[in-house]
């Protein structure tokens, strides 16, 4: 029953292939239930409430009337409650399932910090309300920066950035300002980064205008010292390493990368977002870090993944913590007060390098994370640091036998493996990890780090349990062991069982429609 909808996509799932019992009429699968788009639902006249009609009036709007229909789906209100609880039903979360996403950090949200985000007097407080009536929220900031400085052994931290990639930019513009400030920013113009540096590095680096310089790594998935050395000179202007890196290993040699970095007159630029494998047991401002941001989506459990807006604090080493952007919270005799403008900032002793954000930052999440540091304390978040790398550490354990380990040893808060154990058996990694959606599982992170062939990263958190993590582990082994059997049709055609299978997503990437159309008259479309 492979016919087409109204909309020329697939009308539902062939779930007749591969053990699938039989199609049933209205392409539903018992609680799996077909849902049209929104547009398709549209019953013009329908609507939610009854308005009355608008008093007569004359129009002030000239020319600008609207002359069309506004094109938005006319539904009542019972469709459109059914219309998204149906779509979120199809969204895998980390309420539904383990969620294995490597360098994600997807760990549970714990409700204690929902309940406080929506607290009256902190859920609804606006950015533009007079500083004395937001006293609570100004010391609850004041807090977070404390916190977080206190955790990374850092002087300076700059809350407004919003996301990992905006913090990144955020450190690397302060590194700007200092070089400015030095009258070195024409003569330093390169960056080094690393082979297995997240996306978002060298990204960061080129969109300022820096020369990015990759840094090989050595066979054991760290950085090459020596031939980082040999980079180093008076062009450069930083490094961006990652610590945990991406292949969830420590780099042991990173006060010596720090202090070569520093000799040579440039900047550590460290991205956190692996932070939680060594929060409350390493400071990084300890290892000669001058910036690095961090993910409170990753490591203080604030929601993410389509699920919520990041928040992407940056701290400081001294030398740049004069630079980090406006606003910021101080406390003084009369209370907590925001300084907002350059000159507030020069009476303050401090030259920021400008502003991030409108705003203040994503303060929904400042209290969220804020919550999960005082519910577990600093002997809680160190345990979180023990307890993901431990966990990570028995995925590894487990599975290396039946998958393949690219490095050594243990490694950090994720596991990684590569695509050996998959070789001549016609089974691909992307294959693997869309069979894995079929037994009710996310992915974990394909084909990144890049410096591992066929890469498949694992990242289960310190939130799950032990029971969990087993099934999680039988499951690989037995598609290990399928695939390693012959069983191709189990993985090259999955997944079997969601409610859309293989998507173009080359196709949906580069073409992607945007722009619902109504379907063609019956007659035409035949
Ligand atoms: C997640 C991540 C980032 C980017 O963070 P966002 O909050 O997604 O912008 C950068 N580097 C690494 C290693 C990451 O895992």
């Amino acid at each position: 029953m492979s016919g087409m909808n109204r909309q020329g996509r697939p009308s539902s799932i062939d779930n007749t292939a591969h053990g699938g019992t039989h199609s049933t009429f209205t392409g539903n699968k018992a609680l799996e239930l077909e849902e049209p788009l929104l547009f398709e639902l549209d019953n013009p006249g329908a609507c939610g409430v009854d308005l009355d009609e608008p008093e007569p009036f004359s129009s002030r709007l000239g020319n600008f009337e609207r002359q069309g229909r506004i094109g938005l789906a006319s539904v009542s209100e019972p469709e459109v409650v059914r219309h998204f609880v149906r779509l979120s039903s199809k969204n895998y979360s980390i309420d539904a399932g383990l969620y294995p996403l490597g360098s994600c950090t997807m760990k549970h949200n714990p409700r204690l910090n929902e309940k406080m985000a929506r607290l009256p007097g902190i859920g609804d407080v606006h950015p533009l309300q007079p500083q004395q009536t937001v006293q609570g929220a100004l010391e609850l900031m004041s807090e977070l920066a404390h916190w977080l400085k206190e955790l990374t052994g850092m002087p300076g931290v700059a809350l407004s950035p919003k996301a990992g990639a905006h913090g990144e930019l955020c450190g690397m513009m302060a590194i700007r300002a200092a070089l400015i400030a030095r009258g070195e920013d024409d003569q330093r113009s390169r960056v080094l980064v690393p082979e297995s540096a997240h996306g978002t590095n060298p990204a960061t680096a080129a969109l300022l205008g820096y020369k990015v310089d990759s840094i090989p790594a050595t066979r054991d998935g760290r950085v090459d010292l020596e031939a980082f050395k040999a980079k180093l000179g008076p062009d450069v202007a930083a490094i961006m390493l990652t610590n945990p890196n991406t292949c969830g290993l420590f780099e042991r040699d990173i006060v010596e990368i720090a202090d070569a970095v520093h000799e040579a007159g440039a900047y550590f630029y460290c991205d956190g977002a692996n932070f939680n494998a060594i929060v409350g047991r390493v400071r990084p401002g300890d290892l000669g870090v001058d910036a690095m941001h961090i993910n409170l989506h990753k490591t203080f459990s604030t929601p993410h993944g389509g699920g919520g807006p990041g928040a992407g604090p940056v701290v400081f080493s001294e030398a740049l913590a004069p630079f980090a952007p406006l606003p910021y919270v101080v406390s003084g005799k009369d209370g907590f007060r925001v300084v907002e403008t350059e000159e507030a900032a020069k009476a303050d002793g401090t030259q920021p390098f400008g502003r991030m954000t409108a705003f203040h930052g994503q303060m929904g999440m400042f209290v969220r994370a804020l919550a999960y540091m005082m519910s577990h304390g600093s002997d809680g978040l160190r345990q979180v640091a023990e307890d993901a790398v431990l966990n990570a550490n028995y995925v590894l354990a487990s599975l290396k036998d039946d998958m393949s380990a690219p490095f050594e040893g243990p490694c950090m808060h994720e596991a990684l493996f590569d695509d050996r154990f998959l070789k001549g058996t016609g089974v691909e990694t992307l294959d693997f990890a869309k069979a894995m959606i079929d037994e009710g599982y996310h992915p974990m992170t394909m084909y990144f780090p890049l410096v591992v062939h066929g890469a498949l990263l694992i990242e289960p958190t310190e939130t799950e349990s032990k029971q969990s993590i087993d099934l999680f582990i039988s499951t690989l082994k037995d598609l290990a062991r399928a695939a390693k059997s012959n069983d191709k049709d189990r993985f090259t055609g999955a997944p079997y069982m969601s409610p859309r299978r293989r998507l173009d997503e080359t196709a949906a990437a580069r073409k992607p429609v945007l722009r619902w159309a109504p379907p063609m008259p019956a007659q035409a479309a035949e």
